[in-house]
């Protein structure tokens, strides 16, 4: 006997239950991007290793423990499965050279896949909404990615979600700090655990995102990057603040917050919220200023966040949000030979009607398509036979009222039934 084959752990089925709520966020993100002034960007979910290697970086978690790498049997190519969006997004940019045309506010919405352990709100195929701001240097895009997030919050009434913030500065503040912090964790070597004794010299910037509890109070006596920024990423960061603070959207300033990915330039910021548990995060991103030229295109600077729509449906889970599924209009019973053969006829006339229609399939009773059409969840059911056929009338049975059933001329039931849809 053969064993069932199941999806792979960590990726999940969204079944027809439950799909509505992720069709009325999406419509609602669209909806969103479009009041921002953004526009789609799609690229393929596979690229080569090499891209998320140097975008990405090569001693970060994404790129040593969580990508999904592989080699092409066919012709030996080394590729991946997509961890995040922002770097296929620059290549596509660089590809089509489409900063040619100016800068360019991009989105992008789909599946990223991370080796990660499986447990709520953390999945090997999750599923992210994206935005790349191409060709902005000034701070008033930074702001622009926070305050635009804030109103996402607010359209979707989210409750209690907090943004923090931080700046990275440049490279050469990072590189001071780097050798200050190389420093800091050498006098405290017999404190790091394995993973950090490997990056303090390739990565120590990101011991500092390390969850173990022993090392905790370690890292937050470490020395703070804040210390080492220069004066132009000061000035960015404080109008960054000042924006922010004038749109009304409040925040608070995390020196530890230094994110994941080494692409980070300048400020970084987070959403967090306070009913997910262990998995909190639901918006990451920052300034990215680097990023285009090491992908190998003309230097152009640019920032981008990340949405984690798992997360976010959490959320608007836990807060009750009710979200009420589509169902059909009318499910079409016939029967009798003719009936059903005209049944197709009626359906798309009723379609053409800018009705949702269901018609039966399969034959049956006509006590057993009524339990069907019960079951579909339909408003009505719509009832043809011969009689009906020789008349050319309808019969309209509602569903879910305790109205009692009424036969009208076709073109007064089609009527009927997209008044009430627009009612
Ligand atoms: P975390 O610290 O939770 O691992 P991250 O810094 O790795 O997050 P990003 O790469 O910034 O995450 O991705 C942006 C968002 O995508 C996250 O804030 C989160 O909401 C979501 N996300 C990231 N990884 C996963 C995952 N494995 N499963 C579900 N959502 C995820
Ligand atoms: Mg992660």
């Amino acid at each position: 006997m053969s064993t069932t084959i199941q999806a792979i752990r960590g990726m999940n089925d969204i079944l027809p239950e439950t799909i509505h709520r992720w069709q009325q966020l999406e419509a609602n993100l669209q909806d969103w991007l479009a009041a921002w002034g953004y526009r789609e960007i799609r690229t393929p979910i596979v690229e080569q290793v090499s891209l998320f290697k140097r975008a990405i970086g090569e001693v970060t978690d994404i790129v040593e423990k969580e990508m999904y790498a592989f080699q092409d049997s066919l012709n030996g190519e080394f590729l991946a499965l997509r961890p995040e969006g922002t770097a296929a997004c620059v290549r596509a940019v660089i590809q089509h050279n489409l900063l040619y045309n100016g800068p360019q506010r991009l989105w992008y919405a789909g599946p990223m896949f991370r080796h990660e352990r499986p447990q709520k709100g953390r999945y090997r195929q999750f599923h992210q909404f994206g935005v790349e701001s191409l060709g902005y240097a000034d701070p008033d895009m930074d702001a622009e990615h926070i305050v635009m997030t804030a109103d996402l919050w607010q359209r979707l009434q989210l409750p209690g979600i907090q943004l923090e913030i931080n700046s990275l500065g440049d490279s050469a503040a990072r590189n001071r700090y780097r050798s200050r912090l190389i420093g800091w964790f050498e006098q405290h070597a017999e404190l790091l655990d394995e993973d950090a004794r490997r990056r303090l010299h390739s990565n120590p910037l990101r011991i500092l995102d390390s969850k173990n509890p022993a090392m905790q109070a370690m890292i937050e006596a470490a020395p703070k990057l804040a210390d080492d920024l220069d004066e132009q990423a000061l000035a960015h960061f404080e109008t960054v603040q000042k924006i922010t603070a004038s749109q009304g959207v409040q925040f608070r300033i995390n020196p530890r917050l230094v994110r994941g990915l080494d692409y980070y330039n300048y400020t970084v910021f987070e959403w967090i919220s306070d009913q997910l548990g262990a998995q909190s995060t639901v918006c990451a991103g920052g300034r990215y200023d680097a990023l285009i030229e090491q992908i190998g295109g003309k230097p152009a600077p640019a920032c981008g966040f990340a949405i984690g729509i798992e997360r976010l449906l959490d959320i608007l889970e836990a807060s009750q949000q009710t979200c009420t599924p589509a169902s059909p209009d009318v499910y079409l019973v016939h029967a009798g030979e003719t009936a059903s053969a005209m049944a197709w006829d009626i359906a798309r006339q009723l379609r053409a009607a800018g009705l949702q229609v269901i018609r039966h399939c399969g034959g049956g009773s006509f006590k057993s398509q009524m339990k069907k059409a019960d079951s579909s969840q339909a408003r009505y059911a719509c009832i043809m036979g011969d009689d009906e056929v020789a008349a050319s009338t309808l019969t309209l049975k509602p569903l879910r009222s305790g109205e009692a059933q009424i036969t009208l001329p076709l073109g007064d039931a089609i009527a009927r039934l997209t008044q009430e849809e627009t009612r």
